[in-house]
């Protein structure tokens, strides 16, 4: 196992690898940043959002929260959308949750784990809200797998409520709001196809995601205890 000093050695070695390639490299982005998107992921160690993007340190503002949630009251999360949205102007806000999230997980089983319980609530909320997406056919890991997707789309609807975004519709700037959803085991992120770039599409937006979603075949991260053979591709 790495201890400290061993991550220390390993930045070291990466700073020097990055300049080796891109001399300049630390100079000219400690002068400014100008990314052109806002991720707003979970904060699971699994999903480094440069990295499955293949994005460099410069290209991509970042917000990680358990479950990747946008709740209207959390401070945190609204700064970094008004300081993405309103100063550094990013033309796309990509919301993107992952199949075999622990937080929707804990949220679908109510497993309770102290704190984050009471921000896991949002979550089971959706459940609540959406009842009729969750069949008796469907096993808990199909259902966990429905939750993780359904979040990503209320997550990004979130997104598209806020004044931020609302106000940046009104003022004419491009802008645009995405659902994806990433699979731990791939390594491949699936676009849920929500992208609403103007005001009043949320809705019809919302709908035509939410019937792909249904017309899919769905897809399982874990596979059922009585399922030998996991068949056809996801
Ligand atoms: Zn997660």
């Amino acid at each position: 196992m790495l201890n400290l000093s061993d991550l220390i050695d390993n930045n070291r070695r990466w700073a020097a690898g990055v300049e080796r390639r891109e001399p300049g490299f630390f100079d000219r982005l400690s002068r400014q940043q100008a990314p052109r998107y806002l991720w707003i992921g979970c904060a699971d160690s699994r999903v480094p959002a440069n990295e499955i993007v293949g994005l460099l340190p410069g290209e991509l503002f970042v917000h990680r929260n358990v479950a990747n949630l946008v709740v209207h009251s959390d401070l945190n999360c609204l700064s970094v959308l008004q300081y993405a949205v309103e100063v550094l102007r990013v033309e796309h806000v990509i919301v993107c949750g992952h199949y075999g999230c622990g937080g929707v997980e804990a949220a679908w089983k109510r497993t309770p784990f102290g704190l984050i319980d009471n921000w896991l609530r949002h979550v089971q909320d959706i459940v609540e809200r959406n009842r009729t997406l969750f069949t008796r056919t469907m096993t808990d890991a199909q259902s966990a797998d429905r939750l993780c997707e359904l979040n990503v789309l209320e997550q990004a609807s979130n997104v598209c409520r806020t004044t931020i975004v609302q106000d940046a519709w009104r003022r004419g700037q491009p802008l645009a709001v995405h659902g994806w959803i990433y699979r731990l085991r791939n390594g491949l992120i699936r676009d849920l196809g929500l992208n609403v770039s103007r005001e009043n599409t949320l809705d019809a937006e919302r709908e035509r995601a939410l019937r792909a979603l249904m017309a899919a075949e769905m897809p399982r991260e874990t596979p059922p205890a009585s399922a030998a053979i996991e068949g056809g591709k996801r």
